[in-house]
């Protein structure tokens, strides 16, 4: 168990746009809740580049290796021109296969459906995001979609794993394997094997993903832990935001066999950056993913306790109707992370 000395460093990554606001907040609350973390703060993206470093350079990345987990504020990537994804990048490089987002409906943030609570497992590191795109003539242009044995595999053990082990009752695939009858294909027959000899236990079931998401927001609660590629996991992850009050909402984390990095859904927001606006809820959220996986993997129940502490006070402010504006509320970012404060128990 770690002594009550410890203190667990991580990385912290503000990001752009509304990233340094957000993140910013969650220092605040994670600070006054009295977690064992100290940040040690690394650049990525387009704030790292004003800096005069490297979009993603080794100087951070040294850093995730070293200190193993970090809490990542959103990056802008350019649309249709400019450099690829530092998100993706980021996601590669650190062999980040898994991407987790717990999806649950919050007491004082009134939606059309109570009792959400899915888990989407996305694969991070192929499928569409292989970034692999060429122009075969003047007017025709191509982008790889790949799929592997290893990265399908990998990632249907790791949501059947953690299905286990959280005592969920289903896993469902979204796939297109009608239209793309190799890749999706491929990643069927892995999740189907996978079920088959590993975990038979749990219950498996396939859904052609239009009529899935048709099925999603007609009623949520036939599913329970979505299991997607790359591309459909992004999608279908703001869909189910949707479900719960917005992307301000829904937390998440990249994992891999021995790093972690937590990252909420939302992006860099740039319609709301720097007015101050901007919910922080989902990183904090994210912060409690954290801090819950430092407590598992580091034996450390004062990272659990500051966890509680939290979620409490943010059940608490929503309940009490203390929201930043994207839930109907009017408090801005620092205001909303002052009410977290106050609440804390
Ligand atoms: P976005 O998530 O930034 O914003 C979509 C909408 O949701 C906007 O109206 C925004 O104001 C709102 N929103 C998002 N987060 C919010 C918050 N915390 N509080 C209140 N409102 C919030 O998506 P986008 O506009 O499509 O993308 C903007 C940039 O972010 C792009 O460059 C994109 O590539 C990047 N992005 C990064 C990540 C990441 O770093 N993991 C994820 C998604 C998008």
């Amino acid at each position: 168990m770690a002594s009550s000395a410890t203190v667990h460093q991580v990385v912290l990554i503000p990001g752009d746009g509304i990233g340094p606001e957000v993140t910013a907040a969650v220092r605040r609350v994670v600070a006054a809740a009295g977690a064992p973390v100290e940040w040690i703060e690394r650049r990525a993206g387009l704030a790292a580049l004003e800096a005069g470093e490297d979009l993603l350079s080794d100087h951070t990345i040294e850093a995730i290796r070293r200190h193993r987990v970090a809490l990542k504020g959103p990056c802008t990537t350019p649309v249709g021109e400019g450099f690829t994804s530092i998100n993706v990048q980021l996601r590669k490089r650190l062999n980040l296969y898994a991407a987790v987002r717990p999806v649950r409906s919050l007491e004082g943030v009134p939606t059309r459906f109570a009792g959400v609570d899915l888990v989407i497992v996305r694969e991070n590191t192929e499928g569409l995001y292989s970034g692999v795109e060429n122009q075969v003539t003047e007017g025709v242009v191509m982008s790889m979609k790949v799929a592997t044995e290893l990265a399908c595999t990998r990632i249907a053990r790791w949501a059947f794993r953690y299905a286990a082990r959280r005592h969920r009752r289903k896993i469902t695939v979204f796939h297109k394997a009608n239209i793309m009858k190799m890749t999706d294909g491929l990643f069927l027959r892995c999740a189907r094997r996978v079920h088959r000899e590993e975990h038979p236990n749990i219950e498996y079931q396939e859904a052609i993903i239009d009529a899935g998401c048709m099925k999603l927001v007609q009623d949520p609660s036939q599913f329970d832990v979505l299991l997607l590629e790359n591309l459909y996991g992004d999608v279908v992850s703001d869909l189910c935001a949707g479900l719960v009050g917005g992307l301000g909402v829904v937390p998440g984390a990249n994992l891999g066999d021995e790093l972690a990095v937590f990252e909420a859904v939302h992006g860099s927001a740039p319609d709301i950056a720097g007015k101050g606006l901007a919910n922080p809820l989902a990183l904090l959220m994210s912060g409690v993913m954290m801090l819950n996986h430092l407590a598992e993997t580091r034996d450390d129940p004062r990272a659990r306790d500051a966890a509680e502490r939290i979620k409490g006070a943010y059940n608490r402010a929503l309940a009490d109707g203390r929201t930043t504006r994207d839930l109907g509320g009017d408090l801005g970012t620092e205001a909303f992370a002052g009410a977290l404060i106050e609440r804390l128990r």
